[in-house]
C-alpha cells in the first residue's frame, strides 16, 4: 500500500495532524493502539489563557488561544459534535498570597483576570472564606466526544489501522519509509510518551510528567463554570451535565503511571471540605504527560532523515498546543512555512545528528 503519510497515534496531536491533512486532499494512514490511559483520553480539556500561582500568561497565548477556539469549532463542524464550549474560571482564593497575587494582576490590567462582584454568589455551593475571582475566556475542548468521532471518520475513510506500531519494523530511505506492506513518503511521530524510546528522537529533552485526577457525579452543580480552589473543578461535556473532573497532580518523580490511594483520599478531603453538596466519586485516571525539560513542543523533521518528522512535547497543554502546531506543520510539508524557532526540532539538530 502506497500512501502520502503515516501518522502514528490518533491522541489529539495525531487527530489535528490527519484532519489538515484529509484538507488539503491529502493520502495518508493512522496507526494508534487505542491505549485507554493516554493523556488525551484522560484530560480534562482546560485552555486556559493563564497559569500556576502567579497567573502568568501562557506562551504564545494571543495567537494559540482565537486560534483553538476556531479549530475546534471547525473540526466540530465537520463531524456534527460540539467540541469546544466557552467557559470562565471561578478561583476561589485558597489562601492570602493567592488573593493578593491575584488582586495584583486585576491593577495591571490583564485582559484574562477579572474581578467577580458577586462575592456571595456561590455560597450555596462552596466553602470559600477569602473571596473569588473570574478568569475568562476559559475554553474546554470536549476530547471525550471528539476523538471517537474523528476515529470514526478515519475508520468510514479506511485512514486508520487500529494496532501496536513496532517501530523495529519500519526501513528508512532518503526519500521515503517503509512499513511492513507500507510504502509512504513520510512518516510522523504523534504517539505521545512512546516517542521517548523512539530511537531517532529518543536524544530530546522529553521529561514525563505524572497526572491524577477523579471523575465525580455532582448533580447540583451548575456546568457553565469551571471552578477552582488549589486543583480544577472542571464539568465534563461528553458523559452528561452531573459529572465533574477534578484533577490533576503534576509529579515529576514517580514509580508508575498507576492511580495512587494517596491522591484519590487528598482529593476526596479537599472536595469534602470545599464543596457544600453531595458528590460520588465515579472514576479515578491516571496518565504520563508527554512534557519536555524546556516546555516548549518538538515540531517538524529529524535534521538527517528527512522523510520522519514529529509532533509531540505537548505538556500540560496538548489541547491549544496540538491544534496550533499540527496545522503549523502541514503548512511547513505542503508550502515550505516556517515552524515556529521556538518549537521547531530543529533546535535540537546536533543531540539529533549525533545519534
Ligand atoms: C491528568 C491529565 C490532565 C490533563 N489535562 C489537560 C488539560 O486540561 N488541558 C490540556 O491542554 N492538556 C491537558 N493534559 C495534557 C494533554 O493531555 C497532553 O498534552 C495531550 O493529550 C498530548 O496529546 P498527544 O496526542 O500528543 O499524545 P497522546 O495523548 O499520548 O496520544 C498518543 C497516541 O498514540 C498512541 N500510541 C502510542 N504509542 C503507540 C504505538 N507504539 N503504536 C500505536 N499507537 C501508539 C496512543 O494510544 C495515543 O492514542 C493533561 C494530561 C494529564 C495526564
Amino acid at each position: 500500500m502506497q500512501t502520502d503519510y503515516l501518522i502514528i497515534g490518533q491522541g489529539i496531536s495525531g487527530t489535528f495532524l490527519s484532519y489538515y491533512l484529509k484538507k488539503e486532499g491529502k493520502s495518508f494512514l493512522v496507526i494508534d493502539n487505542n491505549y485507554s490511559n493516554s493523556p488525551s483520553k484522560i484530560a480534562a480539556g482546560i485552555i486556559n489563557p493563564v497559569t500556576g500561582r502567579r497567573l502568568v500568561t501562557v506562551w504564545m497565548v494571543d495567537e494559540i488561544l482565537p486560534f483553538a477556539w476556531k479549530a475546534y469549532q471547525e473540526i466540530g463542524h465537520n463531524l456534527d459534535i460540539t467540541a469546544i464550549s466557552q467557559k470562565t474560571i471561578i478561583d476561589f482564593f485558597p489562601n492570602p498570597f493567592m488573593r493578593e497575587s491575584f488582586l495584583q494582576k486585576i491593577e495591571t490590567g490583564d485582559k484574562y483576570v477579572h474581578s467577580f462582584p458577586e462575592q456571595n454568589h456561590f455560597n450555596n455551593l462552596f466553602n470559600y472564606d477569602l473571596g473569588c475571582g473570574e478568569i475568562r475566556p476559559v475554553y474546554t475542548a470536549h476530547l471525550e466526544t471528539l476523538l471517537p468521532a474523528w476515529r470514526q471518520q478515519l475508520q468510514k475513510d479506511n485512514n486508520l489501522l487500529e494496532e501496536n506500531f513496532e517501530i523495529e519494523q519500519l526501513k528508512v530511505e532518503t526519500t521515503k519509509i517503509k512499513y511492513k506492506n507500507i510504502t509512504a513518503n513520510k512518516i510522523i511521530f504523534c504517539d505521545g510518551t512512546s516517542s521517548f524510546e523512539n530511537p531517532f528522537f529518543k536524544q530530546l529533552p522529553f521529561a514525563p510528567n505524572k497526572g491524577e485526577a477523579l471523575v465525580v457525579e455532582i448533580p447540583d452543580l451548575p456546568s457553565q463554570h469551571i471552578y477552582k480552589k488549589n486543583m480544577l473543578l472542571t464539568p465534563l461535556q461528553g458523559m452528561g451535565a452531573s459529572y465533574f473532573w477534578i484533577g490533576a497532580s503534576y509529579i515529576w518523580d514517580f514509580d508508575n503511571a498507576d492511580p495512587t490511594a494517596a491522591f484519590r483520599e487528598s482529593t476526596e478531603q479537599s472536595l469534602r471540605q470545599w464543596l457544600k453538596i453531595p458528590f460520588k466519586i465515579v472514576e479515578h485516571r491516571s496518565g504520563l504527560r508527554p512534557a519536555t525539560l524546556e516546555r516548549r513542543p518538538f515540531v517538524g523533521f529529524h535534521p538527517v532523515h528527512s522523510s520522519i518528522g514529529i509532533l509531540n512535547g505537548m505538556g500540560t497543554k496538548g489541547c491549544s498546543l496540538a491544534p496550533f502546531f499540527a496545522k503549523q506543520l502541514t503548512d511547513h510539508l505542503l508550502y515550505e512555512e516556517p515552524i515556529a524557532k521556538d518549537a521547531d526540532v530543529k533546535r535540537f539538530s546536533k543531540i539529533l545528528t549525533r545519534s
